[in-house]
């Protein structure tokens, strides 16, 4: 496995290879939802390549940017061991030299849900992720129906600049009880970790009752309030149903595939989760 840390060495490296080459971008602290991506990706490329890189751009200045979890030689280990070819971790200079001042924005999809809540988040995610095309130049990039507003936004990166890319959403891989797998879930007590279980819970029962007919998107948003409510160690930020590809609020019938999305603060967590009702991901 190739570790590549320079910009200079990624492009002379693949530069040298014609084959098909399968991306997985993340900010490392690897699980087991980063490895589903990554196995997919050797699965249907000649070349898997995984970038590791906590990217400064996304982070607000409030957020978790300097304690988030990192820890470079497990994650090397992990990627060994699933046979990746080439790993690049790049240092926030090399990808953001003195003087940088270039910048992707969505117009409308970068400000809406996660975007609201964390201004100048997708800005950061839509220029590091063309600056990784740039770099990589591969055939197909995996993403994570976990950040199901981030690959919505990337589908329609990809489009808009003509990037000759494949975009492969993969499923939400969970724990046992149904939190999903998050490198933020290390912030969580044991306690707390049990109880994050009704995020899962309450996306499901409004997902069971969609599927038994119901299609008033604002019965659906109270159900999952409800559950969302009886948790004390919940606090729900929102409870969205959108549009899976606008990503406009949904108020009143559901009539086209719909994202049915949540953020929740859990101790000091803040998680996010969703399910896609009218579509099936994979
Ligand atoms: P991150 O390191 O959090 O930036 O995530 C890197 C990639 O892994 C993104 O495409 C995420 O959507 C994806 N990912 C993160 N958690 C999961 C999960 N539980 N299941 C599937 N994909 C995930």
């Amino acid at each position: 496995m190739k570790v590549i840390t320079t910009t200079s060495e990624m492009f002379s490296t693949r530069s040298d290879l014609a084959d098909t080459i399968g991306l997985a971008p993340t900010m490392g602290y690897l699980h087991e939802g980063h490895l589903s991506l990554v196995r997919r990706a050797r699965a249907e490329n000649k070349i898997a390549i995984v970038t590791i890189f906590v990217n400064p751009s996304q982070f607000g200045p409030e957020e978790d940017l300097d304690s988030y979890p990192r820890d470079l030689s497990r994650d090397l280990d992990l990627l060994r061991a699933e046979g990746v070819d080439m790993v690049f971790v790049p240092s926030p200079d090399e990808l953001y030299p003195s003087g940088y001042q270039t910048w992707i924005e969505l117009a409308e999809l970068s400000g809406v849900l996660e975007g609201a809540r964390r201004p100048g988040h997708f800005r950061g995610v839509a220029t590091i992720v063309a600056k990784l095309f740039n770099l990589t130049r591969p055939s197909r990039a995996y993403f994570g129906q976990k950040d199901a507003q981030q690959a919505i936004l990337l589908r329609r990166l990809i489009s808009d600049l003509h990037f000759n890319i494949d975009l492969v959403i993969c499923p939400t891989i969970r724990e046992g009880h149904g939190l999903a797998m998050s490198s933020r879930n290390s912030y969580l007590t044991a306690n707390e970790r049990e109880r994050a279980a009704v995020l899962f819970e309450a996306l499901t029962t409004a997902g069971t009752t969609y599927k038994a007919g119901e299609r008033d998107a604002s019965k659906l948003r109270a159900l999952i309030t409800d559950k969302l409510a009886a948790e004390p160690v919940a606090h729900p930020e929102y409870v969205s149903i959108a549009d899976l590809e606008t990503l406009h609020e949904i108020e009143g019938q559901i009539s086209a595939p719909v994202l049915v999305s949540i953020a929740v603060q859990v101790g000091r967590a803040r998680l996010i989760d969703n399910v896609w009702l009218g579509v099936h991901v994979g």
